[in-house]
C-alpha cells in the first residue's frame, strides 16, 4: 500500500494511506536513500510503500518515493549527519517577529539560504503586529522592504487579533507548506488560528532547555480545513545549512546571484577580489549591509545562536 507520512517519532511513522486509514509504520532492516546520511531515513511528507503486519494495524515501510525536495535540521551531536525534517513541500513560511523576542536578520538570512539551497519558495510572516508602536511599525517596514526588494513576499499579521490571517490562508490553500520559526514568535498561535481543531500548546520552549540540553523534536503534518497541508516544526530551532558548499553560497542570495556574472573573476567569492560586482553593489547601497554580513558570517562558518 502507498501512503503519506504525516508524523515521525524516530522509530514509528504515522502514514495516511490511500484507503483513508492511518497506520503506524516502522522500518525493518536497512532503508537508505542515496546521497543523504541521515539519522532518520523517512521524513514527514514522504510518499512511502508499506506492507501491513498481521495485526492489520501497523505496517513496515519498504520503499520511499523519490523526493521533490527536502529540508534538514542541523544535527547537534553528529556533525556529519543530517536529520531530515520534511520532504515534498511547495513552500516554506518563516514566522518572525520584531517584538518579544525580535528575530535577528542573521536568523532570517540563514533560513532563506536554506530554502534557496533546497529549492523551496520562502515567505516571511511578521507576527505580533498588534504589539507594534508607531516606531515599531517603521522598523517593520524597513525589515520588510529589505526582503521584498530581493523578491521575498512578506506579510504582517497578528495571531492574537486575526489581522491578515485570511491572506495567509489563501497562500496556504491547496499547497503543502512548512511552518518554521524561532520559539516564541507565535507559530503555534498562528497555526491554532488557521486550524482551530488541533489546539497546539502555546508558550512552550524550544528544543534547547535552559541547561542547553538537546531534546529531539519532530515535524507533524496537518490537513488544512480549506484544503492543503501544513507541516509544523515544533521546537525546531534552526534548519540546516551545514552541507552547503561555500563556493555556491552566493548563489543562494538572489541579489548576489543576479550580479555575480559581472564579477571580473569567475571564481570570485565576493570578499576582496578586484572587480567584484557584488562588492560594488554593496558600496553603492544596492545590497543591504545586513545581507552581506550574513553572507560573510555563513561563509566563515560563524554560528550565532540567536
Ligand atoms: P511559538 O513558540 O512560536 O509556537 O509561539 P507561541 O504561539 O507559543 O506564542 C508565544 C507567546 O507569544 C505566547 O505568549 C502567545 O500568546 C504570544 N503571541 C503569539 N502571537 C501573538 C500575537 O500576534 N500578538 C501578541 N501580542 N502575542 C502573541
Ligand atoms: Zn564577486
Amino acid at each position: 500500500m502507498q501512503g503519506l507520512v504525516t508524523k515521525s517519532t524516530g522509530s514509528w511513522y504515522s502514514v495516511a494511506a490511500e484507503n483513508g486509514e492511518h497506520y503506524e509504520c516502522r522500518i525493518k532492516g536497512k532503508l537508505r536513500i542515496k546521497g543523504i546520511v541521515s539519522t532518520n531515513p523517512v521524513a514527514v511528507g514522504d510518499i512511502v510503500t508499506f506492507e501491513l503486519e498481521p495485526d492489520q494495524e501497523t505496517g513496515v515501510i519498504s520503499k520511499i518515493e523519490p523526493r521533490k525536495n527536502y529540508i534538514i535540521r542541523k544535527s547537534i551531536n553528529l556533525s556529519k549527519q543530517a536529520h531530515i525534517i520534511a520532504a515534498n513541500m511547495d513552500q516554506a513560511f518563516l514566522v518572525v517577529t520584531l517584538a518579544s523576542p525580535r528575530t535577528s536578520l542573521g536568523f532570517i538570512d540563514r533560513f532563506l539560504v536554506t530554502a534557496e539551497a533546497y529549492h523551496i519558495p520562502a515567505i516571511l510572516i511578521f507576527n505580533k503586529l498588534d504589539l507594534f508602536s508607531d516606531e515599531g511599525l517603521d522598523i517593520l517596514e524597513d525589515f520588510m522592504s529589505i526582503y521584498e526588494n530581493i523578491g521575498y513576499a512578506c506579510y504582517a499579521v497578528s495571531a492574537n487579533d486575526g489581522f491578515n490571517i485570511e491572506i495567509i490562508e489563501n497562500l496556504l490553500k491547496d499547497k503543502t507548506t512548512l511552518f518554521s520559526g524561532h520559539s516564541g514568535v507565535g507559530k503555534s498561535s498562528l497555526i491554532n488560528r488557521i486550524i482551530p481543531d488541533i489546539a497546539i500548546k502555546t508558550g512552550e520552549i524550544s528544543d534547547w532547555s535552559d541547561s542547553g540540553k538537546h531534546t529531539t523534536t519532530f515535524a507533524e503534518m496537518y490537513n488544512l480545513p480549506f484544503g492543503g497541508k501544513l507541516i509544523d516544526t515544533p521546537g525546531i530551532r534552526e534548519l540546516g545549512i551545514f552541507d552547503i558548499d561555500k563556493k555556491q553560497l552566493a548563489h543562494y542570495f538572489p541579489e548576489f546571484r543576479e550580479r555575480m556574472h559581472d564579477c571580473k573573476f569567475n571564481n570570485c567569492v565576493h570578499i576582496n577580489e578586484p572587480g567584484c560586482a557584488v562588492l560594488k553593489a554593496l558600496d553603492e547601497g544596492e545590497i543591504e549591509p545586513s545581507r552581506y554580513d550574513s553572507y560573510l558570517s555563513i561563509y566563515n562558518g560563524n554560528e550565532t545562536r540567536n
